[in-house]
């Protein structure tokens, strides 16, 4: 049994009006947060106006502690984060496996097959 600490990871998630205009209104979130995050939510502290100013999309500007290393929808990482609450302490072995290569991905995602990882998955080791 692994010992490992389990850190869950963060997206910065960013409003992408603000973003385009040169401000970065934004915070970070743990991804199991990323579905509940919302335009007032990114806006706070900032001092922007977000009705006035018709602010209404908002992206994954930059994550830590995921597998994949691109921005994405918050959406895209509610899903991540669906993964990581449902693998629990396996999500290390998990994000090892993804950037591996031959990691099988669900459908045409990019979020790893569970079921594939479960039948290939040995233990951790020293
Ligand atoms: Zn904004």
């Amino acid at each position: 049994m692994s010992t490992t600490n389990i850190v869950e990871p963060t997206v910065w998630i960013g409003c992408l009006l603000c973003y385009n205009a040169g401000r970065l209104v934004g915070h970070w979130y743990g991804i199991t947060e990323a579905c509940e995050v919302d335009v007032a939510t990114v806006h706070r502290g900032s001092g922007v106006r977000w009705r006035a100013e018709g602010c209404e999309e908002l992206w994954c500007l930059d994550l830590d502690g995921l597998p994949v290393h691109h921005e994405m929808s918050p959406a895209d990482a509610a899903a991540w984060g669906e993964v990581y609450e449902q693998v629990g302490e396996q999500w290390p072995a998990v994000a090892a496996w993804v950037p591996g290569g031959d990691y099988v991905a669900e459908g045409d995602g990019e979020l790893p097959a569970l079921g594939e990882f479960e039948d290939r998955y040995r233990g951790c080791w020293e």
